[in-house]
């Protein structure tokens, strides 16, 4: 499956509906029902949430702070987000990651639990691409990984153009010993098999921002067994 036409994202939407929902539902949940290889992955990634929520928050109170958060899954970033007083509008392609995550939306943001009382965030079915308005704070984590550079490029364009201030991306680095394992499909077991993985190198993704005015200020890497992400935080250049 070479990159062909609109292709992907369909794929992408499809496999986010239906297997690939099952999978990341428990992957990015807190059940027991994981394998090893399901639960260093869901170690990685919430330590680049955690990652993220430091990043921002060490700018500052995130209270009325408008975020985007394009490609939410089940909301385990705008959760957070917004128990951190930030005005959240989160959005997926698919239907059934964002009806996931409204649902624990509801669950964990008891009002009256904690200093700041949470706005819930604003949930929407939506691709990354056709998302629009300006938020202060733009983020997107490890969705580019389901795009190959040359639709990555289009996608991190407009992505910077929905944010004032910073745009945060994560997404799977390219380099020479990750390519090498992905090429023996050691970091992709099982079922994920279903969607293709797509590496980025980090020059390619610094040249997109660039060319749109943008500027990495802060790079950070986040690595387990089975996880890794390269996480930027751009602003205006
Ligand atoms: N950002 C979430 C997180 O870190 O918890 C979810 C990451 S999950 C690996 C990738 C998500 O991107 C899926 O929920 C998928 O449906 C969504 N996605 C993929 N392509 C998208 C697109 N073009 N526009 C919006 N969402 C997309």
């Amino acid at each position: 499956a070479e990159e062909v036409g609109g292709g992907d994202k369909e794929v992408v939407k499809s496999y986010f509906n239906n297997s690939g929902f099952q999978r990341w539902k428990k992957i990015y949940g807190e059940t027991d029902d994981v394998n090893k290889v399901q639960l260093d992955i869901r170690l990685g990634h919430s330590k680049t949430v955690e990652n993220v929520i430091k990043m921002l928050t060490d700018e500052g109170s995130l209270k009325g702070v408008t975020v985007c958060d394009a490609g939410c899954g089940t909301g385990c970033l705008a959760i957070p987000l917004a128990k951190e007083g930030a005005v959240v509008s989160a959005s997926d392609i698919s239907s059934a990651m964002v009806a996931e995550a409204e649902n624990q939306a509801k669950e964990q943001l008891v009002v009256g639990n904690g200093d700041i009382a949470p706005v819930m965030p604003k949930f929407e079915v939506k691709d990354l691409e056709s998302l629009d308005g300006k938020y202060d704070t733009v983020v997107c984590l490890d969705v580019l990984i389901h795009y190959p550079q040359s639709k990555a490029d289009g996608m991190i364009a407009h992505l910077a153009s929905l944010a004032d201030k910073r745009l945060i991306l994560s997404f799977a680095p390219k380099t020479f010993y990750y390519d090498l394992l992905k090429r023996i499909g050691e970091l992709f077991p099982g079922p994920s098999k279903a969607t293709r993985a797509y590496l980025h190198a980090e020059a390619d993704v610094e040249r997109a921002l660039n060319k749109v005015g943008w500027k990495i200020r802060k790079r950070g890497l986040i690595t387990t067994q089975f996880y890794f992400a390269r996480l930027v935080e751009a602003v205006p250049a």
